[in-house]
């Protein structure tokens, strides 16, 4: 099921064009990670879905209805600049946050309790918010977006700057979402995190969608033929390998030639003797991808 579509967007501020006709959907119970370059229009399409700016052409679906909007009480939505009433205390801003989802105020303090010991911040929750570290700061803005369980919600950056210990925590916090069937767009620039966590990407740069998929097959499609194999001693030469070259510590990368499978590689390895380990194909790294396509638009 689809829970978010984007179809044929279009935003200018002036003479910059922000987003040039972008399309694609959300399926639900993802986590779908949002990239690109600075200045790409992810805050732009994220505003738009949000109803802070106006698109100048399109159309944001979502639950299977034009975007309306009622419906921003099922969206959470954390920003790129973070920003907490600094005088109040942070049971009451949190409390404030669930009762903008449409929670009454007694069900918004219990869920707000709740989540300070999700996030492992119990006893900060009559602290005012200006006594919070940065880290701190920035679970309590998690918690607030996440304690009213938003169906889908978008998260821009939301480990930036924490330890791991917490980048874990938070990490964590999306996949038990996505088990429950909830829907996360995580903008992110750490491309890792993307392999780790995300289920689908979207790439833009310079308002154009760039690439879009699941992201197994997203890496597969930017991958050359290529496998890494871990094995034992020397690895006896094989007709099917175009190029073989070694890390000098047992790992070594195989090209192969047009229309050889992994499959018939490994089996001829082992019938002339090689001790192997470990065998898998040599995805693209997301990062590898990320650059490639973006300088391959500045061309
Ligand atoms: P991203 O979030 O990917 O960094 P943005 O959506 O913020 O990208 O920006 C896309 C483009 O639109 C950039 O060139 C940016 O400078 C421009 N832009 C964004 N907001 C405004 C604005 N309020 N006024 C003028 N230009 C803007």
């Amino acid at each position: 099921m689809i829970i978010l579509s984007f179809e044929r967007l279009s935003k200018r501020y002036g003479q910059t064009t922000a987003l040039n006709d972008v399309s694609f959907d959300v399926p639900s119970g993802e986590i779908f990670g949002l990239l690109g370059p600075n200045g790409a229009g992810k805050s732009t399409l994220i505003r738009i879905l949000m109803d802070i700016i106006r698109a100048d052409a399109g159309e944001v679906r979502v639950f299977g209805e034009p975007r309306r909007r009622e419906h921003l009480d099922r969206l959470g939505y954390l920003p790129e600049e973070r920003g907490l009433y600094t005088k109040q205390t942070v049971i009451d801003v949190m409390t404030y946050f669930g009762s903008l989802k449409g929670l009454d105020r007694g069900e918004a303090r219990r869920r707000a309790l709740a989540w300070l010991e999700k996030v492992e911040l119990p006893q900060v929750a009559s602290w005012k918010i200006d006594r919070l570290s940065k880290g701190m700061s920035q679970k309590v803005q998690i918690a607030s977006v996440l304690l009213s369980d938003p169906e889908l919600c978008v998260l821009d950056e939301p480990t930036t700057g924490l330890d791991p210990v917490n980048v874990r925590l938070v990490q964590d916090l999306l996949v038990e979402r996505r088990a429950h069937g909830r829907t996360t767009i995580l903008s992110t620039h750490h491309m890792n995190q993307v392999e780790t966590l995300c289920d689908r990407v979207a790439l833009i740069n310079t308002g154009r969608l760039m690439v879009y998929g699941e992201v197994g097959a997203v890496r597969r499609r930017h991958s050359l033929p290529e496998v890494l194999v871990h094995a034992r001693g020397a690895l006896p030469a094989v007709p099917l390998v175009e190029q073989a070259s070694g890390n000098g510590n047992g790992v070594w990368r195989l090209r192969l030639a047009d229309g050889v499978s992994p499959a018939d590689v490994l089996r001829a390895l082992v019938e002339r003797g090689a001790v192997i380990d470990r065998f898998e194909p040599a995805l693209a790294p997301m990062e590898d991808i990320f650059l490639r396509v973006v300088k391959e638009a500045q061309a």
